[in-house]
């Protein structure tokens, strides 16, 4: 059934990946039972609009190996653990506000025998204004140094899927990213409306539109919104809005995926 999916959609797996998705979508599924991981209850929606829905960008960006990528609210794992699955060549880092979460991450990380996959509990908009240099922050909010990324000029790129409004979301992977890095947001029908949003967003920190990417997935619309930051994020926070502070995960998955 994995394979059948992701084949359907131009991915090809062998044996090794294939039983790592079956494992991964078992273990999401007993979990999920206790914890309430996700609103997606069924080994054929977990396959199809968790693990194909975060690997098919694999088909439209190219990520050069070796590129350390930010997953910004990742819940259970999306994208980043099917894409670290997909790509062992690349490094990915989940950030996100719910120890729960993150708890089952590093699990998942340890039972599928990921080298690729980092995981920090924290809020987003603590790290950008740490990588910003905002020193008003509490000595308690968490550094991104366990991968190093941020010494060395910031991640390559950053992802993120049914976590926030584009504009917020422009505003906290911009400081997060090294210059000529890209942000690579998954989105559903609402992208046009979301990207319109942007022009101020945009100008105050640095980033252009590269590509509005439009497909289908099991008949549900999606686009991939890419932004490049072409320059340096302004180190006065005040850029990064009160906005970011009231924001929250005002976009659910179950919004992602009926929009
Ligand atoms: N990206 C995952 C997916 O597509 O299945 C999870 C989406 S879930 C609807 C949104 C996630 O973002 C939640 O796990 C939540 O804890 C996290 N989140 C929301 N606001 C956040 C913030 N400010 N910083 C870090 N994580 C945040």
């Amino acid at each position: 059934m994995v394979t059948y999916y992701f084949e359907k959609y131009g991915l090809a797996l062998g044996k090794e990946k294939e039983s790592k998705f079956n494992l991964f979508a078992d273990y999401l599924l007993s979990e999920n039972l206790k914890y309430n991981l996700t609103a997606v209850r069924d080994f054929d929606g977990v396959i199809v609009r968790h693990f194909v829905d975060s690997a098919v960008i694999l088909n439209y960006v190219d990520f050069p190996a070796g590129a350390c990528i930010l997953d910004i609210g990742s819940g259970a794992g999306f994208p980043a653990v099917p894409l670290a699955i997909m790509r062992e060549d690349l490094n990915f880092t989940c950030l996100d506000s719910s120890a729960k979460k993150i708890n089952f991450i590093k699990n998942a990380v340890s039972l599928l025998g990921l080298n690729n996959l980092d995981y920090i509990c924290g809020r987003a908009e603590d790290f950008s204004r740490r990588a910003v240099g905002d020193t008003h922050l509490a000595p308690s909010v968490p550094t991104i140094t366990s991968v190093n990324t941020l010494k060395e000029g910031g991640f390559d790129f950053a992802v993120s899927r049914a976590v926030s409004r584009l504009n917020i979301l422009c505003e906290l992977a911009a400081p997060v990213l090294k210059l000529g890095g890209i942000f690579c947001a998954y989105k559903s029908k609402a992208a046009d409306a979301e990207l319109r949003e942007c022009g101020l967003a945009f100008k105050l920190l640095g980033l252009e539109l590269v590509n509005n990417i439009k497909l289908e997935l099991e008949g549900e619309e999606r686009a991939f919104i890419l932004v490049k930051k072409v320059r340096e994020t302004p180190g006065n926070t005040r850029v990064i809005s009160r906005r970011l502070v009231r924001a929250r995960c005002d976009f659910s998955t179950a919004f992602y995926y009926s929009s």
